[in-house]
């Protein structure tokens, strides 16, 4: 599905410049579970825009299904996006003029899809996420976790084909969360291919493979051994 080559970010830093991802090599198949994890700074967030194409200031080859990323404007960028991404956001990175409901349906007014349709898209994804009561509501009448799961609603509402998450459960409790990742493993299953960030080894167990990112480098690319077998 995707081929990442040498892909190299920097940011400037006063007059010189700090490099956050250094030669990352990666390939992943259409259906892989993939976790990254690795300290704090050390790059994965700057990794996952990569792959989100909500990034357009690396270096290297990126291919996805076929297509050279690195030659497309930023406008083609963000077509591919649109069709085939989901990203959930660490600080969820909700529109604040939208309702609830108006955040989760906005990937599907990219998609050639009847308003009828998307209406009850919408209700059955409320519904799913228990936030049926809130749809009305503004982002900032939301408490952290509430917006969290608003924010991942949005991200798998039209089943991205990749669907990419950072931290997705950090503002959740236990239980939320374990609901989340049986979400997350139901869609892998039905095809999305997922890369998450995550600092929690529960997270990770749903995963099939583990990457490590230090410093910029990828430093493990590794089966997940300690994966939980489906139930
Ligand atoms: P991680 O997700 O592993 O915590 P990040 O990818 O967020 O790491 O950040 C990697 C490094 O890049 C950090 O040192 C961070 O401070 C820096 N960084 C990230 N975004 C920016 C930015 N927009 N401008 C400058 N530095 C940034
Ligand atoms: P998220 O992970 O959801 O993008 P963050 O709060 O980690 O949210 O980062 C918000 C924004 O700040 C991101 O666009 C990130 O690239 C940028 N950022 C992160 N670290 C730095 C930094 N050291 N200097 C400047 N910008 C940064």
């Amino acid at each position: 599905m995707i081929q990442l080559r040498n892909i190299e970010r920097s940011y400037k830093a006063g007059v010189g410049q700090t490099w956050v991802l250094r030669r990352i090599q990666l390939d992943i198949r259409e259906g892989e579970f993939i976790t990254i994890m690795g300290p704090s700074g050390a790059g994965k967030s700057s990794l996952l825009n990569v792959l989100a194409l909500l990034d357009d200031q690396w270096l290297g080859e990126y291919w996805f299904r076929e297509q050279a990323v690195h030659t497309m404007n930023r406008k083609q960028r963000a077509e591919v996006a649109k069709q085939y991404t989901g990203m959930v956001f660490q600080s969820y990175h909700l529109l604040d003029d939208l309702t609830v409901a108006e955040n989760i349906d906005l990937p599907l007014s990219y998609k050639n899809i009847s308003r009828s349709e998307r209406q009850a898209m919408v209700a059955d994804t409320l519904d799913r996420f228990n936030i049926v009561g809130k749809k009305d509501l503004f982002p900032s009448q939301l408490s952290g976790g509430q917006q969290q799961l608003v924010g991942i609603a949005r991200a798998v509402i039209h089943k991205p084909a990749l669907l990419l998450a950072d931290e997705p459960t950090g503002n959740l409790h236990s239980t939320q969360a374990k609901e989340i990742m049986e979400l997350f493993r139901e869609l892998n299953q039905q095809g999305t291919t997922i890369v998450q960030v995550t600092h929690s080894e529960a997270n990770a167990a749903y995963g099939s493979r583990v990457i490590e990112v230090r410093d910029g480098w990828m430093t493990r690319d590794t089966a997940n051994p300690d994966m939980e077998m489906t139930k």
